[in-house]
């Protein structure tokens, strides 16, 4: 008897919104994804691990995490 088990994650693209970024303080496209990590065990994903907001933007291409209740409230698609 064994066991494959990892981590994997993947990455939602939450949507396109337009915002000034932090980084280079344009008001440009910024790029809302959501990185979700979790347990798989035979390659299924069964427990959450993590899971992550991050905005890229498109002018400059600074990335940074954002908060959960900061990426809900953005009027992505
Ligand atoms: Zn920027």
């Amino acid at each position: 008897m064994f066991f494959i088990f990892g981590l994997r994650t993947r990455v939602d693209r939450s949507g396109v919104v337009q915002q000034m970024c932090r980084n280079c303080g344009n008001h440009a496209a910024q790029v809302i994804s959501r990185r979700s990590t979790k347990f798989t065990l035979f390659f299924i994903p069964l427990i959450p691990v993590r899971t992550r907001y991050v905005q890229q933007c498109s002018f400059c291409g600074a990335q940074y995490d954002i908060a959960k209740a900061e990426a809900r409230r953005l009027p992505v698609g």
